[in-house]
């Protein structure tokens, strides 16, 4: 068995669409940055790749390559989940957080569960969604971003 973490946070804009775990959430402000900025398939695309023990998104995926403007993070995590095949591994389970101070993802938390185990090729139930809030301290609580953290488990083939 292995074990992986990723952690990310991206900077809420307006403007921006707000994707989460691939789907696109009603949202006055997205988050920003060089792909879709979905901060949650970036964290878990890193505890995945922490756990393969094969580097980091920034690595595989470099914002400084246009190829990845804007890019669909779900299709980004679906080349890292073919790496971990690549190398030999299985994943066991994904859980994750993301910190988030508005809108709530509660409605909008199976449709993100279903969308990740497809992606990752696993049952849904072998991935958890879960989510806070800030309380209203620091950038999460402000709203002046979210972030998220995964942990991804790994077996031998
Ligand atoms: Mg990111």
């Amino acid at each position: 068995m292995r074990a992986g973490i990723g952690v990310d946070s991206h900077r809420l804009a307006p403007g921006r669409r707000l994707v989460i775990g691939g789907v696109e959430i009603p949202s006055e402000r997205g988050l920003e940055g060089h792909s879709d900025a979905d901060v949650l398939a970036h964290a878990i695309s890193d505890a995945l790749l922490g756990a393969a023990g094969l580097g980091d998104i920034g690595e595989h995926f470099p914002d400084s390559d246009e190829r990845w403007r804007d890019a669909d993070s779900i299709g980004l995590l679906e080349q890292v989940v073919a790496m971990v095949a690549s190398a030999g591994f299985a994943i066991v389970n994904v859980d994750c957080t993301v910190m988030i101070e508005s809108p709530k993802l509660a409605p909008h938390r199976e449709a993100i569960r279903e969308r990740l185990a497809h992606a990752l090729r696993i049952d849904a139930q072998r991935v958890s969604v879960k989510a806070t809030s800030g309380e209203r301290m620091g950038f999460i609580g402000r709203g002046e971003g979210v972030g998220a953290v995964a942990v991804a488990s790994l077996s031998d083939a």
